[in-house]
């Protein structure tokens, strides 16, 4: 009560503020960024520009930019957000990473429950086993065969601990139970390049990213992480992770947009609407389709679905990170 009475002046002035905040935002002159924490070219890169671009339609042309700000399994990029004003001007865009780094960090610098608002999933993932274009191994029988006969000299590409080629990377060790070295990389455009050069075995990537390399037939694409084959013409006869005899291997990455915790509610809003009208555009859907992706359009687009499904990630990857004893500082 008594805090109340002497808040009532300061309170109503903050109140009237926050509103004339929001009803001015976003502002003309003022850029909205997308702090995206991976290299640009790569899968979440792509699906942060696809949406921005929807996004920014819906918001009468409202220029969106995209920041990467990659590294450290992009934690970097997220600690960023994390930290920036909480303004409705820069959002953190990031994939699964949001649900695994707590577990794979030994001392993240932020905290994926309390230091962010969450804004609404945008669309999921699978990912595509594939290696370089000299690889002595055309199906998942033949690379097994080749593995096993190479064991300790096999290398795998990734976007660093807990990114989603990491994590499909891994689950693929432990289930053929061998270990390979881990090269990490900024994100997984950086990593593509290095494997169609043939300078490392073997990455996972997102289909968005693998498509157009393996249609070029510039990698060779060994299995989709789905638990049934996709429907895109490129990969359409690729066999499952579970047809080719991995059992239970199924992976799925998300991706959805995050704003500095204390962002105003009417901005939180504002950015809510224009992402749930941006995941009904039909060149959004289409794109994503074109990458083997789709989009999200449920009860995950509202801040609170997004939110308790990104802790049902934290608690259902945290025992397999875990029991990996994989960690990074
Ligand atoms: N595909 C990446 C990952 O493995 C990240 C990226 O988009 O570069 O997490």
């Amino acid at each position: 009560m008594r805090s109340k009475l002497l808040c009532v002046p300061a309170a109503l002035a903050m109140c009237l503020s926050v509103n004339a905040y929001a009803q001015d935002y976003p502002a003309a002159n003022k850029s909205i960024t997308f702090v995206l924490p991976y290299a640009a070219g790569g899968p979440t890169d792509k699906a942060a520009r696809d949406l921005a671009q929807s996004m920014s339609k819906v918001m009468g042309g409202h220029s969106i930019v995209i920041d990467n700000s990659a590294g450290a399994s992009g934690s970097i990029g997220a600690n960023k957000v994390a930290k920036a004003p909480a303004d409705g001007y820069t959002l953190l865009f990031t994939h699964i990473a949001q649900a695994t780094l707590p577990s794979f960090f030994r001392n993240l610098p932020y905290n994926v429950e309390k230091d962010f608002e969450y804004l609404g999933l945008v669309s999921e993932n699978p990912m595509n086993l594939i290696g370089r274009p000299n690889l002595p191994a055309n199906n998942m029988g033949e690379l097994v065969t080749w593995i096993n006969a190479n064991k300790g000299k096999i290398n795998i590409s990734n976007a660093g601990p807990g990114s989603a080629s990491h994590l499909c990377g891994m689950l693929f060790q432990s289930t053929l139970k061998v270990d390979m070295t881990s090269v990490p990389y900024k994100g997984t455009a950086p990593a593509m390049t290095d494997l169609i050069g043939g300078q490392v075995d073997l990455m996972c990537d997102q289909t968005t990213t693998t498509i157009p390399q393996i249609e070029g037939k510039k990698v060779k694409s060994f299995a989709v992480t789905t638990p049934t084959r996709l429907s895109s013409p490129v990969l359409k006869d690729m066999p499952t992770m579970q047809e080719a005899g991995l059992k239970d291997f199924t992976v799925t990455i998300w991706q959805g947009l995050y704003a500095p915790k204390g962002t105003p509610a009417a901005v939180l809003k504002k950015l809510n609407d224009a992402l749930k009208v941006a995941v009904k555009d039909p060149e959004f859907i289409r794109k994503q389709d074109a990458g083997g992706a789709s989009v999200i359009n449920d009860a995950r687009n509202d801040p609170a679905g997004h939110k308790s499904f990104v802790m049902s990630e934290v608690n259902k990857w945290a025992p397999i990170i875990k029991s990996a004893g994989v960690y990074a500082d």
